[in-house]
């Protein structure tokens, strides 16, 4: 008898036709067939709306949302508060069954105003981290309207394409971060008589993205690849978060204040107003005033703002968050067995000195790394093993590498 030729049970083709043919108790299948198959269990996740990312998200309630932004974020209460809600309420939209009822969830894309290097790029990068979905940080900056010399609105979207390894699926459920949103205000109300390039023109540009489209996105970007096939990106389900530092913002709040304190209805409580952080009492009107276009500030429901950092927090960032820069030498020094640590007093003297050349959180690091470059540098290749940092040693330290460039820029 002729020895059996095995073939697929699902297309029929016979072994040497296929690459692979895998046996299962009763029946063989092939490889070309576990690649369709394997595509029809995506599109069926997809399209019934259940696929891990959006169980997962499911269990997340906005304590929890908040809990996990605790441990990488100090401080910020409102805005952690406020971004738990919109994440939370961002992902129920995408879980609704659509056309069951009229009830239409809209989105809760977020702007969130405050200083430079208080933490609103930690904040978004966190979200995305905790909900595993891919993320975009662009620069508003480089933006301008299509034809003009900069980025097209549309390269946001290659660049999340991009953080998704090109999975147009879970890049459409990601997270934008547009950062310095502030800088494509409207420069006056007057139009001007020249074409406002990168201004209200970028606004309009932006308007569609946020409002939920369907994009042709060059995937590889830019256009320096014109024969570059085009992929359909819709942006429906993507959250926009943006961010800036509005500066000269709080005198628009700071008018507004005095303004009601004098009118009619005038409250009696302008004494209780913390003037050193006006931005707690901002409107989405101070934000048109500053010149953003009313649809955009529509588009971003969401408003919220950051607190400057005090010494508390500053003091806090370097010691408590989950990768806080004090744990991240301990880690690189216990590489090399060495057991770092370092006093109250260096730390306070580290703040003293972000505070009083007004470095802010971003400053604490280059601090950091003016103080332990010589320790770096020396102990890999020296038998000691313990190396322990006080006020002295840092203040030393730091007058000889960072202390003398400083006072000269300042
Ligand atoms: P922004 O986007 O507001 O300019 P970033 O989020 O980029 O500021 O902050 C710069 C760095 O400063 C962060 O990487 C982080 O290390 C630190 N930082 C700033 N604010 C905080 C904060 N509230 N909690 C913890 N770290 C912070």
């Amino acid at each position: 008898m002729a020895k059996e030729v095995l073939d697929c049970s699902f297309c029929g083709r016979k072994k040497p036709e296929t690459n692979l043919l895998i046996a299962g108790i009763n029946a063989h299948i092939c490889d070309k067939c576990i690649e369709q198959a394997h595509g029809i269990v995506l599109e069926e996740l997809k399209s019934s709306g259940h696929s891990k990312l959006s169980n997962d998200l499911v269990l997340k309630k906005p304590r929890e949302i908040r809990a996990f932004l605790d441990n990488y974020v100090i401080g910020q209460d409102q805005t952690k508060k406020v971004m738990s809600v919109a994440v939370y309420n961002h992902y129920k939209r995408l879980m609704q069954k659509s056309h069951e009822d009229d009830v239409e969830i809209e989105k809760s894309n977020i702007i969130m105003v405050g200083q430079t290097g208080t933490g609103k790029t930690l904040v978004a990068k966190t979200i995305a981290k905790m909900l595993d979905v891919p993320l975009a940080i662009v620069d508003a900056t480089v933006l301008t309207e299509a034809g003009y010399v900069g980025e097209d609105v549309e390269s946001i979207l290659t660049r999340l394409l991009q953080a998704a390894d090109y999975d147009v699926a879970k890049a459409e459920r990601g997270i934008v971060f547009i950062d310095e949103i502030d800088k494509i205000a409207r420069k006056s109300d007057n139009p001007s008589i020249t074409r406002d390039v990168s201004g209200e023109g970028v606004q309009q540009a932006l308007l569609k993205l946020l409002e939920g489209t369907v994009v042709n996105v060059p995937p590889k970007g830019g256009r320096k690849h014109p024969d570059q096939k085009f992929v359909e990106v819709n942006t429906q389900n993507i959250l926009f978060i943006a961010g800036g530092a509005f500066d000269g913002i709080d005198r628009i709040i700071g008018k507004r204040l005095n303004r009601q304190a004098v009118g009619y209805g005038a409250s009696k409580n302008q004494d209780a107003i913390d003037k050193d952080n006006l931005l707690q009492y901002i409107i989405p009107k101070d934000i048109k005033d500053f010149g953003l276009i009313p649809e955009i500030i529509g588009r971003l429901p969401v408003l919220t703002h950051m607190d400057p950092l005090d010494r508390a927090t500053l003091r806090a960032i370097l010691t408590e968050p989950k990768n806080a820069l004090i744990k991240q030498y301990q880690k690189l020094f216990a590489m090399d067995d060495v057991d770092f640590n370092i006093t109250e007093e260096a730390l306070d003297f580290i703040v003293d000195k972000a505070l009083e050349y007004k470095l802010g959180a971003r400053g604490l690091r280059s601090l950091c790394e003016a103080i332990l470059t010589d320790a770096m540098y020396d102990l890999p290749s020296s038998d000691e093993k313990v190396l322990r940092i006080d006020r002295t040693y840092a203040q030393d330290s730091l007058s000889r590498n960072l202390l003398k460039r400083l006072e000269i820029a300042s």
